[in-house]
């Protein structure tokens, strides 16, 4: 990306939307590839602060990469975060794609290249780890597996109806992830 595209004055139009189709897709190659490009203005505190949010979908094969970057440079981060009520569910976070998501005794989600970045809230991260679990019951023949999956879902429920205390910590080398709570410690990592 150039530095020209990142560029956007002082005067910042919100939500900015910038869509490339009929882009070569990196997977089947075809030219069916959609690239979009967005700003976003995210609550920091008593200010905002501008993210930029990429994605890349393919019609053809379903390939979808995204990823999310602040506009200024940042250090390596970890951030911990203790959920111990149902409030907390509603805290918003953003995890690039470098970042791994670690939440002790359910899973580890590590970051890469083939890892999405995304901004969403610790419900929304929860349902996403929901689905993996839900899938990997499905899908296995493994009576203990199921058993285990079954056992991992009603934790992940009760965590998500503040009966259960759980921490998530994220710890991201490019530092473009963030939890946007004062409950959130912030370490370099
Ligand atoms: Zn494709």
């Amino acid at each position: 990306m150039s530095e020209e595209k990142k560029s956007h004055g002082n005067a910042p139009n919100k939500e900015r939307i910038e869509t490339l189709p009929g882009q070569e897709c990196p997977v089947c190659k075809e030219k069916t590839c959609t690239l979009t490009e967005m700003d976003r203005y995210i609550p920091f505190g008593d200010k905002e602060v501008l993210i930029y949010v990429f994605s890349m979908t393919c019609s053809s094969c379903k390939y979808h990469k995204a990823d999310v970057e602040f506009s200024e440079e940042n250090e390596p981060i970890k951030i911990t975060l203790d959920i111990d009520n149902e409030k907390d569910m509603n805290i918003m976070l953003m995890k690039s794609c470098e970042a791994t998501v670690k939440i002790p005794h359910i899973t580890t989600m590590e970051g890469g290249p083939t890892s999405n970045g995304y901004i969403t809230t610790v419900e929304g991260l929860f349902n996403r780890v929901k689905k993996a679990v839900e899938f990997a019951r499905d899908s296995s023949e493994d009576e203990e597996d199921k058993k285990k999956a079954k056992n991992m879902l009603n934790k992940i429920t009760r965590i998500m109806w503040g009966q259960e205390k759980c921490r998530i910590i994220i710890e991201d080398k490019t530092g473009n992830s963030a939890v946007i709570s004062e409950k959130a410690v912030k370490t370099k990592l």
